[in-house]
């Protein structure tokens, strides 16, 4: 009898230190505003991104060993307008790396708000693990009044130390709200409440618990085609913006420099002016990739065979992806497929 019990009371301990171990959160830094410094505390728009080391932004939030035991990791210090394919393949290769590690529960990535929803687009669908992949910003800098990073970075751990949030694509977390990177853009350059996806957030992170109300309905991580494990570079992908008065100087350029596809950043439905409509023709006949998007600022959702015949042309279209979105899928489609409707079925099941 003494000896049941015995067995009884290691089974709740077990499951007792089991629900109160800490996850194991990975801090990657890669620069941004979150680790900006202004020189006054009312700086909250003029200052310099990309100053703070991970380490000192940690021990600016001590609550976050209440959420997990986390480790910083300084892989860039930039601001991510400057950010190349080179910086997200090498990134993307370490978050890779460390989520195949059985020590490592989860990842954060903290970036520049400029390019975030690229990156964390790329890792979403090339990084192949479950393990919680989130993307962490801030739109004022850690030295100006009511700086956002501290309580996003706490999110951000919070989010990713929750089994919860496993196998749902790499996340943005930002303002209270847990968004899918695939279809979260940057749309306001000022205001706190910056990233919106047209189709709503997954859920919220509040108090140091998440809430969730939807999952994503695309590929992603294991079920991607793309894996970050067999890319070491990106083709030459060019974004061009199409406005009224519309030239077609710049798509020659954009091939003579190298490029093997274009996204048309074009107006409304990704429509082409009649001007450059004959260049992309020519264009493509020699072998460039033509991506339709749309550059209208709530989400842009490009419709095939309206406005243009997609089909005749042997045009892609870029389905809801933004223009800098659809840069990123279409050079991971690129490592594939040179045949435009392979590249369009990537656009439409991503
Ligand atoms: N342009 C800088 C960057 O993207 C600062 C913007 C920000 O992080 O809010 O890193």
């Amino acid at each position: 009898m003494m000896n049941y019990l015995k067995i009884f009371v290691a089974i709740l301990m077990c499951f007792a230190m089991g629900a109160f171990a800490q996850s194991n959160v990975i801090i990657l830094a890669t620069g941004g505003t979150i680790a900006g410094a202004g020189a006054q505390s009312t700086n909250s728009a003029s200052y310099q991104a990309a100053k703070v080391p991970v380490d000192q932004l940690l021990l600016g939030v001590p609550e976050l060993n209440r959420v997990a035991k986390v480790r910083g990791e300084q892989v860039f210090q930039k601001a991510s307008e400057s950010l190349t394919d080179e910086d997200i393949v090498l990134l993307a290769k370490r978050v890779s790396a460390l989520a195949k590690r059985s020590d490592v529960d989860g990842i954060v990535i903290t970036h520049g708000t400029d390019t975030l929803e690229e990156t964390c687009l790329f890792l979403s669908i090339t990084v192949h693990t479950d393990k919680p992949v989130v993307c962490v910003a801030s739109m004022r800098p850690s030295t100006a009044m009511s700086a956002d990073g501290p309580l996003n970075l706490l999110s951000a751990v919070t989010v990713a130390a929750d089994r919860q949030s496993r196998a749902k694509g790499a996340l943005i977390v930002m303002n209270d709200e847990i968004l899918s990177a695939r279809d979260t853009s940057k749309m306001m350059n000022i205001k706190p409440n910056a990233f919106i996806s047209p189709w709503g957030a997954l859920g919220m992170v509040l108090e140091g618990k998440t809430y969730y109300f939807r999952t994503l309905a695309k590929r992603f991580g294991k079920h991607s085609e793309f894996n970050i494990d067999e890319i070491s570079t990106l083709p030459d992908v060019r974004v061009i913006y199409g406005h009224g008065n519309a030239k077609s100087d710049l798509y020659y350029a954009a091939a003579q420099a190298g490029a093997k596809a274009i996204i048309h950043a074009g107006t409304g439905n990704g429509s082409v002016a009649g001007a450059v409509t004959p260049t992309l023709l020519e264009l493509r006949s020699k072998g460039m990739q033509i991506v339709r998007s749309s550059h209208v600022n709530a989400g842009g959702f490009v419709l095939r065979n309206a406005e243009a015949n997609d089909d005749q042309n042997g045009w892609v279209v870029a389905h809801d992806f933004n223009p800098q979105k659809a840069r990123i899928l279409t050079a991971l489609a690129l490592t594939k497929t040179s045949d435009p409707k392979e590249i369009q079925r990537i656009f439409w099941e991503y």
